[in-house]
């Protein structure tokens, strides 16, 4: 029989054909193993040469434009991170890299990836489908479009607020990118690379404990484990992340400890006719309940503090049941593990709404707005959870431990 092995758990799996437009899961985690997409490899080129086209005019143009005080001041994507590389560089660095340099190198990557396809070139396929798998968690544009609105709705207080010339550009990039990272996979250039004919087959008799067949997590081919190289990409071929739980744990720790400076210091600070007046992320939220703007009041709250406590409870939780070898609650914990990576990126929103802001709120000595030092600290409590989802092997969720 045709097998496979489930990336996300490690089931083994008898392959079977998969009609046009359909998707086949595994039956233990849930996960899609196999999928048959109605979108080709050229439609997802089409799509990515789009996006890429568009995503100029929404960098570079005015998102939106206020007037503050008889001057016109506008933000597009970056002009506030950039204001901010100056005092709170990493701050900064981070929402340029989230809003610009990563959906830019992940299109750059698709059209990439056609080309080493194009050329049969392994080597470098393998380079751009390694930075594909990274980037498309660090591509936060519909994290940066909810901010806008939370800080347009902000501004609207002082300010009369209006449209700029590159938002509609921005709002179709977020549309264009949406379906990509919804379609596009590596697996899916791997298998265009070279067809499926190299699978391994085993006897009938074979069982999910049978170790001699290992799938890679680069390329997704089920292949012999005797192999200490994919024969098909050439990553190294690991039964489990190496040190999984060691690296999961160490980035949790570090961003627990964070959480406490994040929390405690301010986040921002508004000076007004010479009046400083300092914010924490709890001060802030409090703010806007006073002010009567209770859904941003919630969004912000749920962003800035449920999130982030919630993203390092559950995996804190995740890694108390590996190490204690908790048999039940598997598919659940896998589904908190998802809801867990799905999430991540939510929380960068605060830092996202403080760069706007910045921009926009600009005007010396009468109003200005900066980030306090608790920016800092909450932008390594979110680095660090990210890649404390990132680091840990959903396949330890699912190891047996009973007795073999
Ligand atoms: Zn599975
Ligand atoms: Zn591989």
């Amino acid at each position: 029989m045709h097998v496979l092995r489930c990336a996300s758990c490690d089931l083994l799996l008898h392959k079977v054909p998969v009609a046009k437009g359909f998707s086949a899961r595994c039956p233990d985690c849930g996960s899609r193993v196999v999928k048959n997409s109605t979108l080709s490899l050229s439609g997802e080129l089409a799509i990515a040469i789009a996006a890429f086209i568009l995503f100029f005019p929404a960098q570079l143009l005015p998102l939106v434009t206020i007037d503050l005080f008889g001057v016109p001041l506008s933000t597009s994507v970056t002009s506030g991170a950039v204001i901010l590389l100056d005092s709170f560089p990493f701050v900064g660095a981070l929402v340029i890299f989230s809003t610009a340099i990563a959906p830019f190198a992940y299109l750059l990557s698709i059209l990439l990836a056609n080309l080493a396809l194009h050329f049969h070139h392994a080597r470098s396929l393998y380079y751009v489908t390694y930075a594909m798998k990274f980037l498309r968690h660090w591509v936060m544009i519909d994290v940066f479009l909810v901010s806008l609105a939370v800080a347009g709705f902000k501004v609207t207080e002082i300010a009369e607020l209006s449209v700029g010339s590159g938002l509609f550009s921005f709002v179709v990039l977020q549309v264009l990118i949406a379906v990509l990272l919804s379609r596009v996979s590596p697996k899916k250039y791997w298998d265009a690379f070279s067809d499926s004919s190299e699978d391994v087959k085993l006897s009938s008799g074979a069982t999910e404990v049978d170790d001699t067949v290992i799938s890679c997590k680069q390329c997704g081919l089920t292949q012999h484990s005797e192999n200490h190289h994919c024969h098909r990409c050439g990553a190294k071929l690991e039964k489990r992340i190496y040190q999984s739980i060691q690296k999961t744990w160490a980035s949790l720790i570090a961003a627990t400890v964070f959480v406490f400076p994040a929390n405690l210091y301010p986040i921002s600070i508004l000076l007004s006719n010479g009046k400083r007046f300092e914010d924490t992320i709890f001060s802030g939220v409090a703010s806007l309940i006073k002010q009567g703007m209770y859904g941003i009041a919630i969004i912000i709250f749920t962003a800035s503090i449920i999130v982030p406590v919630a993203k390092i409870v559950f995996l804190g939780y995740i890694l108390i049941c590996i190490q204690f070898k908790v048999d039940s609650g598997r598919a659940q914990r896998m589904k908190i593990y998802r809801f867990v990576q799905w999430i991540g990126k939510w929380s960068m929103m605060d830092l996202c709404v403080i760069a706007i802001m910045v921009s926009l709120i600009d005007r010396g000595n009468l109003l200005d707005f900066t980030p306090g030092p608790g920016a800092i600290a909450f932008g390594l409590v979110v680095v660090l959870t990210m890649i404390a989802a990132e680091s840990l092997d959903s396949r330890l969720i699912w190891d047996k431990h009973e007795q073999r």
